[in-house]
């Protein structure tokens, strides 16, 4: 490594800090950063290798363990978000599975808002008490029902916000209060918002995961995840994790995401300016029963949005009146917006989450999150606002 754009530099704005940040050069200066598609390294003699593993030079070993494409790409993303110390994992559920692991032992108590992205739930309520945590979901709005399920034993409070996909928004500054008093950790799945828009870490939270597979990546190409905290944590309890059971990010991964870094500004800004048009389009409409956007006056918890959040979102949720009939001809209607269940892509999408993403939680649970059969989730790409606005207004009118 010939230079090296560590983090130090913490007067960069954050547009500067996702072009430079993290940036390792080779002996050959390239301008793009390389990609060590490696899974070991080699040392000059048996003495190198011996400082190497007692930890006397801090070089890489075997890239479970570290690797420097997968290490500009941690600290690219650590100097944007203010933390410590970070870790790249495969996915955005290796990044939560890793956070809670790290975070709790058998005899511990985790508490966690139900509405949570699907597999994030599997894991509070089936996979974490099959090892002997207990866990408490809770209605993360009502800040008094985390503060009752607190126990002696709460070691980890888990939320996302806005949540997926009716786009709640949970108090984070009062919710780490509560993870403080009882001596827990609070982790914020900080997907929806994007670290452009949010900064758990500044609010109080111990720990931020994100799914690098949705904004990060935002052009529908590979899978990642990170988890960000404080550097004892992570040295402690995450890098052993991560070295001994092997859900790192691989070094390809890592070099789509760091170019996907850099343009995430510029991504986030049009396309949460692209939704809020279609936000305020559809608000009001008679086939429009409900609309929630996070960037609206008219969004349930708009006084908590504002304080925490520095934009709108990328996305939003629409419920159309006619239930899952009148659903599906709006979506089947549409052009341009396309139906999956990713979001924060280049691509306009728009997924169904009754019959697809929140099938499985059953129509009880489903009722409890306020996911009815009419409602939609539109995450807003990068097509021309103009074009967007008139797709959906076409498909408004084939309800
Ligand atoms: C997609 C997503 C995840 C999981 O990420 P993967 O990269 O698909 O594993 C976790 N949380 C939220 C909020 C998500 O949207």
């Amino acid at each position: 490594m010939t230079e090296n754009t560590k983090t130090g530099n913490n007067t960069w704005r954050p547009a500067t800090t996702l072009v430079h940040g993290g940036t390792m050069r080779s002996p050959f200066g390239e301008t793009s950063e390389a990609l060590y598609l490696t899974q070991g390294f080699v040392y000059s003699d048996a003495e190198a290798a011996e400082a190497r593993f007692n930890g006397e030079d801090p070089g890489y070993v075997y890239s479970r363990y570290a690797n420097p494409t997968v290490s500009m790409f941690e600290d690219r993303l650590k100097a944007l978000e203010g933390a410590e110390a970070a870790r790249g994992t495969a996915s955005g559920m290796a990044a939560v599975t890793l956070a809670l692991m790290a975070a709790v032992k058998a005899g511990d108590h985790v508490i966690a808002a139900k509405a949570l992205f699907g597999s994030c739930r599997y894991i509070c309520e089936t996979l974490l008490p099959r090892f002997g945590v207990e866990s408490t979901l809770v209605d993360g709005t009502d800040i008094a029902q985390w503060k009752a399920a607190v126990r002696p034993n709460t070691r980890a409070l888990f939320l996302e916000s806005p949540t997926n996909p009716t786009l709640e928004i949970i108090d984070i500054a009062a919710v780490a209060e509560i993870a403080k008093e009882a001596g827990a950790r609070l982790i914020v799945d900080n997907v929806f918002a994007t670290p452009m828009y949010q900064s758990p870490l500044q609010l109080g939270a111990d720990v931020v995961v994100y799914s690098a597979t949705k904004h990060i990546d935002g052009q529908g190409r590979c899978l990642g995840g990170v988890v960000l905290s404080d550097e004892e944590w992570i040295t402690e309890e995450v890098m052993p994790f991560v070295k001994h059971t092997g859900p790192h990010m691989s070094p390809f991964s890592a070099w789509v995401l760091l170019k996907g870094l850099e343009t995430l500004p510029i991504r986030v800004a049009r396309q949460s300016e692209s939704a809020a048009q279609i936000a305020d389009f559809l608000a009001g409409k008679p086939k429009v029963k409900q609309l929630i956007y996070p960037g609206r006056d008219d969004h349930p918890q708009a006084d908590v949005a504002r304080r925490q959040m520095r934009g709108g979102s990328t996305m939003l949720a629409l419920e159309i009146e006619g239930g899952k009939e009148a659903a599906f001809r709006f979506t089947n209607a549409l052009e341009i917006v396309r139906i999956s269940n990713n979001l924060g892509d280049a691509k306009s999408l728009i997924t169904h989450p009754a019959t697809t993403t929140h099938q499985s939680i059953g129509e009880e649970a489903r009722a409890e999150l306020g996911i009815n059969d009419g409602i939609l989730r539109l995450s807003v790409g990068l097509e021309d606002p103009q074009d967007l606005l008139e797709d959906v207004e076409k498909a408004l009118n084939a309800v």
